[in-house]
């Protein structure tokens, strides 16, 4: 039952997005609609009734008046379905930090399943609410008989309707479930296909791929089945109806009880009253699938999304950072990523964080780049909580390098530069040869000119990543987060890049996530993470021990 109420919540708020206006023309389109119909059907009746073929132009006017209202109104359902994709496209991309993968499938494919909803769904609704009223007030004036017997079964197609709508909605949510599933992983297989293919897990990944493939092809027949004996029902209840009106009609027609015309009229009029609840169940099964993505679309849009911060600037030297009792926990996650982790980086201090994939070290250094608000807990900036620093101003004394930085389409200059925008050229080269990056630069096409193509195409992960580390090394702030920066180079690269690290983090506060021992030998301290705790005792004092390894 309550997942039928998170359908209609959804509904509402779909709804909600459409502005005032084009919900009272939809309205008034709906209604222009139906007086139509009712007056094409009495002039219908007596045409043939009184075989006057003088009313037939009024009629053709008529049918053709109804057409064009059905025309127009597709087209401003049309325009407000695409203002609403563009609005929930753009909040999303202004989102939060939340998992890529499914943003992207919203983005692309998955929103453009709201079309039917606005586009069929809203206008239909709209014509069942005021079609059937119309209709049974002329059958009143017509035949009370045959209004009375219309009013009684015709709450039947909605309530038949609803039983077979709850049990679509489940499985329809399924298949969105599974598509979703799919994107993400799709996504992430993509981003990581050479390092699949280096180890020879490309095979293995292709099997999941295969299997959530065939999962989502269950779901989707299996709402397809559940869709297509729901309009049968829906067909055998309205025909019935229709039946228990016409037959009487019929007979009183043979004994001369009721007039032709009259007769006709409610034989035209009555199937009128159950075709747009019919077409209802219709539309709403064509759009339950938007009306799922809507629902990922909100979730998305109201997880807790990047902090905003304060206003106090922090001071200009280099300051001690305090995770004070910190828990994060990702929306729809039943695992915190970080829980109750304490830690004191003193000014100055470099801290290494090691421990196994997942354990929460990433989140550690997006927390304490305010990327993502802890749930619990505190971060300190040299004793000022960071919910209450000015974001902006403290990311620019961060040099940060993610564990898959990003390159954009533009040159190879202008991707370092990126950490320092005003820059010259010199600059930039002395950035990249600290970062090990220099001899690969040479080696492109044109140099520091060459531009890179989307997402950083024809560079390998590490050479992205010495590009990102050439970045930090010009943005020059005095805290430094690196995320595992050498875990994609081979010795003697990493060999160089450590000797540029050194000099990087020398004299500033570094957080830096490493596993191999030679960066590890830059850090004063060794903080071991493990299913998102600080793992006690295992805290360890071993500047001297690393640099011996
Ligand atoms: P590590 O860097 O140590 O491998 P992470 O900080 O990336 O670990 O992740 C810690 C935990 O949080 C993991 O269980 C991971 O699945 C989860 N996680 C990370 N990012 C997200 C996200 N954006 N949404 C949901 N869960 C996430
Ligand atoms: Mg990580």
């Amino acid at each position: 039952m309550s997942r039928g109420a998170g359908v209609k919540g959804v509904e509402r708020r779909l709804l909600g997005l459409l502005p005032r206006r084009v919900l009272v023309a939809l309205g008034v389109l709906a209604a222009g609609q139906g007086v139509l119909l009712v007056v094409a059907a009495g002039l219908l009746a007596r045409a043939v009734a009184g075989l006057d073929a003088g009313l037939l132009p009024w009629l053709v006017a008529a049918v053709a008046g109804r057409g064009l209202l059905a025309w127009v109104s597709s087209l401003v359902a049309g325009r407000a379905a695409a203002g609403v994709k563009r609005e929930l496209r753009e909040a999303l991309l202004r989102g939060g930090a939340v998992d890529a993968g499914s943003r992207v499938t919203l983005l692309t494919r998955g929103l453009d399943a709201v079309d039917p909803f606005f586009a069929g769904y809203v206008p239909q609704l709209l014509a069942a609410c005021v079609v059937p009223p119309l209709v049974v007030a002329r059958l009143v004036a017509a035949d009370w008989a045959s209004a009375v017997v219309v009013l009684v079964t015709l709450p039947l197609v909605p309530v038949f309707g609803a039983l077979v709508g709850m049990r679509t909605a489940a499985l329809t949510g399924r298949q969105w479930a599974s598509l979703h599933r799919l994107g993400g992983h799709l996504r992430d297989v993509v981003a990581g296909l050479s390092t699949l293919r280096a180890f020879g897990r490309t095979g293995h990944q292709s099997g999941v791929v295969r299997e959530l493939a065939r999962e989502h092809r269950r779901a989707t027949t299996g709402a397809l089945r559940v869709a297509f004996l729901s309009s049968l029902v829906l067909e055998l209840v309205c025909a019935l109806s229709v039946a228990l009106v016409a037959v009487p009609v019929g007979l009183r027609l043979l004994e001369g009880g009721m007039g032709l015309s009259a007769g006709l009229l409610v034989l035209v009029l009555t199937p009128e009253a159950y075709l747009p609840l019919r077409a209802l169940g219709t539309r709403f099964h064509a759009s339950a699938e938007g009306v799922a993505a809507a629902r990922e679309a909100f979730a998305v849009l109201d997880a807790p999304s990047a902090p905003s911060g304060g206003r106090v600037v922090v001071g200009e030297g280099v300051p001690e950072i305090v995770l004070d009792r910190v828990t994060v926990r990702y929306p729809g996650a039943e695992r915190a990523a970080l829980e109750e982790v304490s830690l004191r980086v003193a000014a100055g201090e470099r801290v290494a964080v090691t421990g196994p994939s997942g354990a929460g070290k990433s989140t550690l250094l997006l927390v304490v780049a305010g990327l993502v608000r802890p749930v619990s807990g505190r971060v300190l900036v040299d004793g000022v909580d960071l919910v209450e620093l000015d974001l902006v101003a403290w990311r620019r004394r961060l040099g940060w390098v993610p564990q898959r930085p990003h390159l954009f389409a533009a040159s190879v200059a202008d991707n370092i530069r990126l950490g320092d925008p005003g820059a010259g050229l010199e600059r930039v080269v002395e950035a990249a040869r600290a970062a090990v990056a220099e001899e690969f630069v040479a080696g492109l096409s044109r140099g520091y000119a060459t531009v890179l193509g989307e997402g950083g195409a024809g560079v390998s992960a590490g050479q992205r990543q010495r590009l990102a580390v050439a970045r930090a090394y010009l943005a020059g702030g005095p805290v430094m987060l690196l995320d595992e920066p050498t875990a994609r180079l081979d010795v003697r690269s990493e060999r160089a890049l450590v000797e540029g690290a050194a000099r990087l983090l020398a004299g500033r506060t570094a957080v830096v996530v490493a596993h191999r021992p030679a960066l590890l030998s830059l850090a004063d301290r060794v903080v071991r993470l493990e299913g998102g705790r600080v793992r006690a005792g295992l805290v360890e004092e071993c500047a001297g021990e690393g640099r011996a390894a």
